[in-house]
């Protein structure tokens, strides 16, 4: 069993063969999700972290035959032929280790500050610069087709897969029916495995070159199945649509093409870092409230220079820290990037080294470092405590999603504090 993606996912092996230049990742960069249908792994928190996944990790190493002679029929029924399925399906068998990482994947939160000090290194913009300098040609030639800035192909590469030094090597199988029999997430696996087959069925690649991550993504842009088969594309023109191999050049066309259709256009920034005026209305700082930016203007809010900024469509004014911390004003393009992954601190990383690579500075506002973050826990007791105070969170899930912000911009704002919706441990320890 080739497992080393694994434990090096759990801290448990160094990460072999990496040159030393080579930005040193002891596993993705992706961030637990909220919710929100994406093609794209989603791993993200159980729906009660206080209690264990329906199915025991153990007792679907012991059931998994009978998923398996269950799941081919269904297979079949959806139209993978039987032989596709026992050449692909045969001789797999459930990895205790992927069940253990998909569990501890949602028992603890990183800051935002934390996972952009590894997301957007120095070592890891350095790799994207002189990644950016060998494949030139090639990503101008796909911006050109797809138009979608070759920085932010590149920075999606560097975060999934540190540019192509760390694509995974646990059989795309192996991961999938792993995940689908372990049952928390059964159906949406299941049709990740039947795309699966689907890519095989299609002869475009061998069974043992598929391979990626413990959740199933492959390739240097970590693509689920689903994705490969809407949007992989064959750049090269050889007849094989090859995510998985040494030449990043069908991967990266895909990822351009993946942002392409959900609605990239091309010149407009992600976000800008900015500036909010003395007195500004905190209550404004809201995904939902959108405003052209002459509105923006008119309000005082300046780029973090104190200059205007350009006009690029509907906007909004995102605090991922609160109001202590940097704010972002931020476009279409912002929503598209959540179409990878919907966590706003994969965005903001993928949106900054893109910018990094071009040349750009660091934030130049400070974290509130010393803030903390909840732990899935307290984000549960969170939601608990606002919605006995009579500010509705919309369930109480653990997931910090509009809702639940809402309720704490109403709370402060009723109790005199900056409305910034900030769920920080200051904010439940004052709710305590
Ligand atoms: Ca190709």
């Amino acid at each position: 069993m080739r497992l080393r993606l694994s434990l090096m996912l759990l801290g448990l092996l160094p990460i072999a063969g990496l040159a030393q230049s080579a930005p040193m990742v002891e596993r993705s960069q992706r961030p637990p999700m909220r919710p929100g249908e994406t093609l794209m792994p989603q791993p993200r928190p159980s729906a009660s972290p206080d209690q264990p996944a329906a199915t025991a990790g153990g007792g679907c190493v012991e059931a998994f035959d009978a998923w398996r002679a269950d799941f081919r029929a269904r297979a079949l029924v959806r139209g993978v032929p039987p032989r596709v399925f026992d050449e692909a399906m045969g001789g797999v068998r459930p990895e205790p280790e992927i069940i253990a990482r998909d569990r501890s994947q949602s028992e603890f939160s990183r800051a935002i500050w934390d996972y952009l000090d590894s997301a957007v290194s120095a070592s890891r913009v350095r790799a994207g610069r002189a990644a950016l300098a060998r494949h030139r040609r090639l990503l101008e030639a796909i911006e050109r087709r797809y138009r979608v800035e070759k920085e932010i192909v590149a920075a999606i590469w560097g975060l999934e897969s540190s540019y192509g030094a760390v694509r995974g090597d646990v059989p795309v199988f192996t991961a999938l029916a792993t995940l689908a029999c372990e049952g928390r997430r059964r159906a949406f696996f299941e049709a990740q495995l039947i795309d699966a087959l689907r890519i095989l069925q299609t002869g475009e690649v061998q069974r043992a070159r598929m391979t990626g991550s413990w959740a199933g993504a492959m390739g240097h842009t970590q693509f689920m199945p689903t994705a490969w088969l809407r949007f992989a594309q064959d750049f090269d023109a050889d007849g094989r649509r090859d995510i998985w191999g040494d030449d990043p050049a069908d991967a990266l066309a895909s990822t351009a093409a993946y942002l392409a259709a959900h609605g990239w256009q091309r010149g407009q920034p992600w976000g800008l870092e900015v500036r909010l005026p003395g007195g500004f209305d905190y209550r404004l700082t809201s995904e939902r409230v959108k405003k052209p930016v002459s509105a923006w203007m008119a309000l005082g809010v300046r780029d973090v220079r104190g200059a205007a900024v350009a006009e690029h469509g509907p906007a909004s004014i995102l605090l991922p820290a609160g109001h202590r911390g940097p704010a972002f004003m931020i476009f279409e393009n912002f929503h598209v990037l959540e179409s990878y992954n919907t966590a706003d601190a994969y965005v903001i990383a993928v949106g900054h080294l893109a910018d990094r690579l071009r040349g750009g500075g660091p934030i130049r506002h400070p974290w509130p470092r010393s803030d903390g973050v909840l732990q899935p826990r307290e984000r549960l007791e969170l939601q608990q405590r606002l919605t006995a105070a009579g500010f509705d969170t919309g369930g109480i899930d653990g997931i910090i999603g509009p809702r639940t912000i809402a309720a704490v911009q109403a709370w402060q704002a009723a109790t005199g504090q900056v409305p910034d919706g900030y769920a920080s441990p200051a904010a439940l320890a004052r709710l305590r």
